[in-house]
């Protein structure tokens, strides 16, 4: 048999598959459909693995960032509807119209592209900023690009009419409800002119904790992971984390009281110890903050352990007292299980957010692998 990989992101399908039956269960409660959100390659997981394990879960739509990551997915042979939302306004978008892409529209420079790039009907989204400011038509200019859609006749189709909330992790935040004033009073505008689109706009915070934001369709993007959005610990949370990051162990070895470990010796034994190295480092998603004073453990030889010294470009060190580990072992950097450690506890010691964490998590070096349970 080959060898188990040095340095790996393993995602377990299953638990996708859990996520996304929970989170679609719960908006078709509310009669809305789900979109999973699979931008940034899957959030570190690998877009067209996630979408099929999602499909398969009770998703029907899914969304992406770029034109280049809806076309992996047609690529890949899924043939499911999938929204693309962040375009430059030169970009050529005849390929993706081609590939039955539906694209989001903030601007009429932007549905000015579209048309000139591609003679076939075009399917639209066309979004609202409800008080984010950052990808949205202000509402100052939404009559007037409805003008430029209604001038476009029928080659374009208008799907919908969205948003994206600035506070969806503060569900009672005053500023949740304005946003669904403004989609809906955009979305009414839309009708005036005869279009009857439907209406989306929560992300996987709202979408466990808002119902009635639920709407039409629903967009799950860090809990079909099985991060939780409400930053509840693992145990607690009904979500299960997806990625395990797990490197083995190169090397072990007996030093003596009083050795300097790592770059710049930021760490001395205080007695003899077995020192385990593990081939991860910085360059592979382990990030360097993560150095000071003890902030990173592993789980390794069923405990969960102190790295100490510096994090290297390619390797930390894990003090693993006088316990018995070998060559080989697997350590956890980060995973599912109950005592950790979790992405949260990397984004808790770093003042991030764990969907930071997962993302971080690349390289040449780290071998995505998949188990179906
Ligand atoms: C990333 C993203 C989502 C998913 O957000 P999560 O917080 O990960 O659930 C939904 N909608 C838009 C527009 C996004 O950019």
């Amino acid at each position: 048999m080959a060898p188990l990989p040095r340095l790996e992101a393993h995602i377990d399908l299953a638990a996708v598959r859990h996520n996304v039956a929970l989170l679609s269960g719960a908006a078709a409660e509310s009669g809305a459909a789900t979109m999973v959100v699979v931008k940034a390659d899957g959030y570190g997981h690998g877009a067209v693995a996630v979408s099929r394990a999602a499909l398969a879960a009770g998703a029907t739509w899914l969304g992406v960032c770029t034109l280049e990551e809806a076309l992996e997915l047609r690529a890949a042979g899924i043939t499911a509807p999938i929204l693309s939302w962040l375009h430059l306004v030169d970009e050529d978008f005849g390929p993706a119209v081609e590939a039955g892409i539906d694209l989001s529209v903030a601007s009429e420079r932007h549905l000015a592209r579209i048309l000139a790039t591609t003679d076939r009907p075009v399917r639209i989204h066309l979004k609202i900023d409800t008080g984010l400011s950052r990808n949205g038509c202000p509402p100052a200019e939404w009559p007037a690009l409805l003008d430029a859609v209604e001038k476009a006749g029928d080659q374009v189709e208008v799907v919908a009419v969205w948003s994206h909330l600035a506070y969806a992790d503060q569900p009672d935040h005053p500023s949740v409800d304005r946003a669904l004033a403004r989609l809906n009073e955009a979305w009414e505008l839309a009708r005036a002119r005869g279009f009857t689109p439907i209406r989306h706009l929560a992300n996987s915070a709202a979408t466990m904790t808002r119902p009635d934001l639920h709407l039409d369709l629903v967009r799950p993007g860090i809990a079909v992971y099985g991060l939780d959005p409400l930053d509840r610990p693992v145990p607690e949370s009904l979500l299960r984390p997806a990625m395990e990051f797990r490197a083995r162990v190169a090397l072990v070895k007996r030093v003596p009281a009083g050795e300097g470990v790592s770059y710049g010796h930021e760490h001395t034994t205080e007695r003899e110890t077995t020192l385990a190295l593990v081939p991860a480092g910085y360059a592979d998603g382990v990030p360097r903050l993560l150095n000071a004073g003890g902030r990173m453990r592993v789980r390794l030889a069923g405990r969960v352990r102190p790295v100490v010294g510096r994090v290297c470009m390619d390797q930390v060190v894990v003090d693993c007292g006088d316990d018995e580990v070998h060559e080989g072992d697997t350590a956890v950097l980060f995973g599912a299980h109950a005592e950790g450690p979790t992405a949260q506890d990397w984004a808790t010691e770093l003042g991030t957010i764990h969907y930071e964490v997962a993302t971080g998590v690349h390289g040449t070096r780290v071998r995505r692998t998949y188990s179906e349970e």
